[in-house]
């Protein structure tokens, strides 16, 4: 549940909600959005909910008491209308402007990635991505160059001014993660990782969060309520295909979980057809079905010569392709950026259930 204050609420009104929440033995959590001050109560709520819910009207300065019917609280769009937007160095994911990560898949040495970065930047890809910590299915494939490749990230960085972002696996590399890279991206086996996911909620970096190959959409934004409850509002969630007894492609890519993402929460949503599809032709179609269905950005591995990558060879574009498909996806997104698909309904905005 969340409280909302009035207008005319008092600084001591405010303190008074907050000290009764926590004597209640939950947590405030404030949001100043469109609305005025809200105030989330999170925690496991005691029985006795409605008896809350009364004492909490009755304070001074409280406009309402609304519940939050999901068991997400502080990523969800009741609490939070507005989109929420990250911002980082001169990036910002989620302010109706097309996000273009991209990269190699693995950082497998300073030439190529200089080569990939300086190509992704003049495409007008908005973000560097590169593996440094590599999570392999196989104890036997490149594991990556780790800190190594988080120095040359570092260096690509000012040599673009693209920030960038690059994976961390474990709780304990979050620090050092955090030193060099501008996002920091917890991966699809680690999406349910409870003490990487706290850990990544205390560091002063944007989380990009990937769902995981098995997990359903409520799972990711539990995963995602983990981080911003520890304090880092900063979530881009990514959508980068789920397991499905389909096995043409390297995983099934939800596209429609993109818009149920932007229904349910206020994070931004970014695609990663490569890992999606696990296939080279079909990341521009998928791309571009990312964006038109909303997505906020997408995701591309991109590397100077695919075929001789050290991971993801066969998924990853090379750096002409990267271009057009950037010339393809900038006009689609400008065509799309304002469709309201409520509209398409008459504005009917849908069943509140769904
Ligand atoms: C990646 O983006 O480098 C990656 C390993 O992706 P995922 O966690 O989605 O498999
Ligand atoms: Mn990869």
């Amino acid at each position: 549940m969340f409280v909302t204050m009035r207008g005319s609420a008092t600084e001591a009104d405010v303190l008074a909600v907050k000290s009764r929440i926590l004597a209640e033995g939950l947590t405030p959590y404030e949001h100043e959005g469109g609305n005025g001050l809200a105030i989330a109560v999170v925690g496991e709520i005691p029985p006795g909910r409605a008896e809350l819910i009364d004492r909490l009207a009755g304070l001074s300065g409280v406009a309402s008491v609304t519940p939050i019917n999901r068991p997400f609280k502080l990523t969800s769009r009741e609490f939070h209308p507005e989109d929420s937007v990250v911002r980082v160095l001169d990036a910002a994911i989620g302010d109706g402007s097309l996000t273009v990560m991209a990269g190699p898949c693995s950082v497998e040495n300073r030439d190529m990635l200089f080569e990939t970065a300086d190509a992704v930047a003049a495409a007008g890809g908005t973000i560097l991505r590169g593996g440094a910590f590599k999570p392999r299915t196989s104890p036997y494939s490149f594991q990556g160059l780790g800190i190594e490749a988080l120095r040359y990230l570092a260096e690509a960085r000012e040599r673009t001014g693209l920030p960038v972002v690059t994976e961390v696996m474990e709780p304990n590399q979050v620090d050092i993660v955090a030193e060099y890279a501008d996002i920091l991206q917890i991966g699809a086996r680690n999406m349910q990782n409870y003490s990487l996911l706290n850990a990544a909620g205390r560091v002063a970096r944007p989380i990009m969060l990937k769902r995981g190959f098995g997990a359903t959409i409520e799972e990711l934004l539990m995963a995602a309520e983990y981080i911003v409850v520890a304090g880092n509002p900063n979530v881009i969630l990514c959508e980068r295909g789920i397991r499905t007894f389909e096995t043409s492609m390297r995983n099934t890519m939800d596209l429609a979980a993109v818009p149920m993402l932007h229904r349910l929460s206020h994070l931004p949503v970014i695609v990663d057809p490569s890992h999606a599809t696990g296939k080279r032709w079909l990341v521009p179609p998928l791309a571009m079905g990312g964006v038109a269905v909303g997505a906020d950005g997408v995701m591309v591995e991109v590397h100077p010569n695919p075929d001789a990558a050290l991971s993801d060879a066969e998924q990853q574009l090379d750096l002409g392709q990267f271009a057009r498909l950037m010339a393809t996806l900038i006009p689609i997104h400008e065509q799309l950026r304002n469709v309201d698909h409520a509209e398409v309904l008459g504005g009917h905005p849908g069943d509140v259930h769904g």
